[in-house]
């Protein structure tokens, strides 16, 4: 499985609180614990890379791609997004992270024009709860998660209709959210998960490396056959 992990790289180069947290940034630190649990191809890109780091060719190979992004989803080219949305659809799992939510690709594939949500930071708890304790993803994990400090994401959260909400997140402020969901489009298997918030130490939590192992083994869809499309003039059958 070749695993790409995407970054915007920006809060932990102009940010002293978050480089502290991130130092190698947060692409490094997923791609540290992929490598650390077994997942022997796995490279980085980001934003201010050519291409975004995410040339044709790069993306071909790509079986699962991981998407964390915040402050700058408006400088990721159009030409590339339609990149990434054609290999979704052709069988390239994705992984999007936290502020990827309001990501172009997410979006794109989810076909909604707002992904907005209620948001506030303000260091509180988050339990994140799991509702679907025999689900691949949540192999390993327990009836739930606390993570001690995360920025508050909360109800309506637009997105349609996930195919599955994996875990529900509750905060000390009140707020619930739909915290981790899958999502099929054309081939490609897709995975939001909430916490990441780039102050916290969200992915060096252990439990968050397993869920996000265990989520890119789900994404990832090793025999996808490639999708025909468009006119075929010859029958199949003669
Ligand atoms: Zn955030």
């Amino acid at each position: 499985m070749k695993i790409t992990v995407w970054n915007e790289y920006r809060h932990e180069l102009s940010e002293e609180k978050v480089a502290k947290v991130y130092p190698n940034g947060i692409h490094n630190c997923i791609k540290d614990f992929l490598v650390a649990n077994g997942f022997d191809d796995v490279s980085t890109a980001t934003l201010d890379e050519p291409e975004h780091g995410l040339t044709q060719e790069v993306l071909d190979a790509t079986d699962v791609l991981f998407w964390w992004g915040h402050m700058a989803h408006h400088e990721v080219s159009d030409e590339i997004v339609e990149r990434v949305y054609q290999r979704v659809m052709q069988g390239m799992g994705l992984v999007v992270l936290h502020s990827g939510h309001a990501s172009k690709i997410f979006r794109k594939l989810m076909g909604t024009e707002s992904q907005n949500l209620r948001w506030r930071e303000n260091d509180e708890t988050e339990i994140m709860w799991n509702i679907m304790p025999g689900h691949p993803i949540m192999e390993g994990i327990g009836a739930n998660v606390v993570i001690p400090q995360e920025e508050t994401y909360g109800e309506h959260f637009m997105i349609p209709q996930p195919d599955e909400v994996v875990m529900i997140s509750w905060f000390t402020g009140g707020e619930v959210f739909r915290s981790a969901c899958t999502f099929r489009r054309g081939a490609g298997k897709i995975f939001y998960f909430k916490p990441g918030h780039e102050t916290y130490p969200i992915y060096h939590m252990p439990e968050v490396q397993k869920i996000l192992c265990n989520a890119a083994k789900w994404v990832y869809a090793p025999n996808c056959a490639k999708i025909q499309l468009g006119h075929f003039p010859e029958p199949m059958m003669k």
